[in-house]
């Protein structure tokens, strides 16, 4: 398949923001990708060579790319530099560079698409002494035979810096539209990435037996399923309406989600975004199994940090010192955890999906044998207000940061958020302080003591229905200087040239940030706005919503996806029920 075909689609799918057109473009493009190679499509589309839990990493740095383009462009690296600098997107830089060439080469070949693929395939698996000159090797052949859209586009895919502005959603429903004809099979195709979090194989799978072939898609040991997740309730009484009579109530614990697969003599371990993390805990790798009378088993738990003198749970971020390549062993030492378990999604070659949570929750407790490491998450089966709030009590003393209420004969439902599952948090308790996890679309540069760095960040919760990042407020306050720097290291990494098209906002920040990045907001109120486009015409019409005195609590939350992130409805909900509240009040 040639590549142009593929850079054509992306250069069109650049110029717009409409996600009916962008799932156009994207279903001309599969109706012509050859079967054998629709999954490198997919991948490449996400960004990607293989599904992220594989691992596989580009890994060119820029200096290298800038190199490769001047040797294929017959410029000066200066000269690349200075493009590069211009824009900031060495894609452009490419491209401009390709244009500018003066002499032609007439033995250049058109460039496939699976050509493309293979060589970044071969530089990610690159390794060693000698690698740098052969990645520059292989991507300055590529650019040798690339017409200057198709070198923007090499470099792009290569430095991680393509930017479609689309979500795997929009991905599924061209997919179904190519191969089923129909966009309500998404569902369908859906179900089969749930529990194989991999969108090149649901698309291989599709293209050659449309939708006969996803009941291959099976839960298998070592493929990581995408998690099941919670919608947020604010009271005890709210759970209660939600879940009836009876329901389970568990600590919720502030660590890390992982996912764990053990069988064949291996333990690996996925994050919620579904990265491989085993090298961040040895010591789960080493203690697990100890604690489980079976063979094969997906187990869910949650990693938290504890303080090794008193066994109590302490926050989140202690868990950060674990993502390191290095020195892992001291950092396992020092900053010790306890491992606790809470779902089971597979045992011995069955599928426990579809079993409820009462029949999950006694296989983990008959296979596991807990010791001083390895811990089931205490639960309680409540049947009144009360007992839910005394529950809640105990866990807030024990450190956590609320419950999680659980229907008792619901399936575990992959990859979706619905009420099968609540989080009743702290905070959501108190009017006031409620946190939400909001999504880091732009900055406004600091003055003084913030020169700089980011001073104000713009920030935008998710609508799932459009996939798209609507902003609700700025906020500036709450940051040390720690933070500042921090953000600013993970944020100028995420800036881009243009909006990204996901993004609503009426805002015009200084910089655009990727929509990537996940942190945790408390904030007074929530007020109706002009400007902001959270929930847009839904409780006014004309206006959005927006919080009134935002303040970071300091919690960078990368375990998070944007489309994590707190929704527009949940604001729609909070600021009812504030209402109700408020009216309550002056009642009075
Ligand atoms: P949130 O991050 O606020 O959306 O809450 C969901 C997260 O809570 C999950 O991804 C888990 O990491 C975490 N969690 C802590 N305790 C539990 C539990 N008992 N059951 C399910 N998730 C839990």
């Amino acid at each position: 398949m040639q590549f142009s075909l593929i850079s054509d689609t992306f250069e069109k799918m650049e110029a717009t923001t409409k996600r009916l057109e962008l799932t156009q473009h994207l279903v001309d493009l599969f109706k012509v990708t050859p079967r054998e190679s629709i999954s490198k499509i997919v991948y490449l589309i996400q960004g990607k060579l293989r599904p992220d839990f594989e691992g596989v990493e580009l890994g060119v740095a820029e200096k290298l790319a800038i190199r490769a383009i001047a040797k294929s462009s017959g410029s000066s690296v200066r000269k690349i530099q200075d493009l590069f600098f211009e824009d900031g997107d060495l894609g452009h830089a490419a491209s401009k560079a390709l244009e500018q060439k003066t002499q032609t080469t007439f033995l250049m070949q058109q460039i496939t698409a699976e050509r493309v693929y293979d060589t970044l395939f071969k530089i990610a698996k690159l390794e060693g002494a000698r690698s740098q000159d052969m990645k520059m090797k292989y991507i300055s052949s590529l650019l040798n035979d690339a017409t200057p859209q198709e070198a923007k586009f090499i470099l792009k895919i290569a430095m991680g810096t393509l930017r479609l502005g689309i979500a795997d959603n929009t991905v599924m429903d061209a997919l179904a539209i190519a191969y089923t004809g129909s966009r309500a099979n998404r569902e369908k195709l859906e179900a089969a990435y749930n529990v194989s979090s991999d969108l090149g194989r649901v698309a291989e799978i599709v293209a050659e037996k449309n939708l006969d072939g996803l009941d291959e898609f099976h839960v298998s040991l070592f493929s990581p399923i995408r998690p099941m997740l919670a919608e947020r309730v604010k009271s005890a009484a709210e759970a209660s309406e939600k879940l009836g009579k009876e329901f389970a109530a568990e600590y919720k614990l502030d660590g890390e989600r992982v996912q764990i697969h053990l069988g064949e003599d291996r333990v690996i371990l996925f994050s919620r975004r579904l990265e491989n993390i085993t090298s961040h805990y040895p010591d789960i790798v080493e203690n697990i199994p100890k604690a489980l009378k079976t063979q094969e088993i997906i187990l869910e738990a949650e990693a938290v940090a504890i303080n090794e003198n008193t066994g109590e749970f302490l926050p989140f971020q202690e868990l950060m010192h674990r993502r390191r390549k290095y020195n892992i062993d001291r950092i396992v030492s020092q900053y010790p955890i306890t491992v606790n378990l809470f779902d089971i999604m597979y045992l011995n070659g069955k599928d426990l999906l579809n079993s409820t949570y009462v029949e999950r929750r006694k296989k983990l407790e008959d296979i596991t044998t807990e010791n001083e490491f390895v811990k089931l998450v205490p639960k309680i089966i409540v049947r009144s207000e009360n007992e839910v709030e005394d529950f809640l009590e105990n866990g807030i003393n024990a450190g956590c940061e609320g419950l999680m209420l659980k229907v008792l004969d619901a399936p575990y439902r992959a990859g979706a958020r619905g009420s099968n599952w609540l989080k009743l948090k702290r905070e959501y308790r108190n009017e006031l302080g409620d946190s939400l996890d909001l999504v880091v679309i732009g900055a406004f540069f600091g003055k003084g003591r913030r020169t700089g760095k980011y001073g104000t960040l713009l920030l935008a919760t998710y609508n799932q229905e459009n996939d798209a990042f609507e902003s609700i407020c700025k906020v500036g306050t709450g940051f040390t200087d720690e933070n500042l720097d921090q953000l600013y290291q993970i944020l100028s990494n995420k800036v881009t040239l243009k909006k990204n098209p996901r993004i609503e906002s009426g805002m015009e920040p200084d910089v655009w940030f990727e929509p990537e990045l996940v942190i945790e907001i408390v904030a007074s109120e929530i007020t109706l706005s002009p400007v902001h486009t959270c929930a847009k015409d839904i409780v006014r019409k004309g206006s959005g919503l927006a919080l009134r005195f935002p303040k970071f609590t300091g919690k960078i939350r990368d375990e998070k996806a944007p489309e994590d992130a707190s929704t527009d409805q949940e604001v729609v909900t909070l600021y009812r029920n504030q209402k109700k509240v408020t009216q309550n009040v002056s009642e009075v």
